[in-house]
């Protein structure tokens, strides 16, 4: 059996969540509210065209914000974005 070298979902999921939860030493698992976030941007960005029209939304998602994300949280989208789109 070969190993795969295309990341599973689980392991998209989980890095996404820890970008959006907030990285630090140590730290392994992000929150369930985060995970739930991560697993709306992970899907968000499979059916998206354009990295420029996405950051917004993530932004969004990962604020909960009701189109007003906060600076923190455009940070995390497009530090995301780079991660999930390459
Ligand atoms: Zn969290
Ligand atoms: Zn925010």
């Amino acid at each position: 059996m070969s190993t795969a070298t295309i990341p599973s979902r689980v392991d998209l999921l989980r890095e996404a969540s820890l970008t959006i939860c907030g990285r630090r030493e140590g730290k392994t698992k992000a929150c369930n509210s985060c995970l739930r976030k991560a697993d709306a941007a992970v899907r968000l960005t499979r059916t998206a065209e354009q990295n420029h029209d996405l950051a917004p939304h993530l932004a969004d998602i990962i604020c909960g914000s009701a189109g007003h994300p906060c600076g923190t949280c455009w940070d995390k989208a497009i530090t995301l974005l780079l991660e999930l789109r390459g």
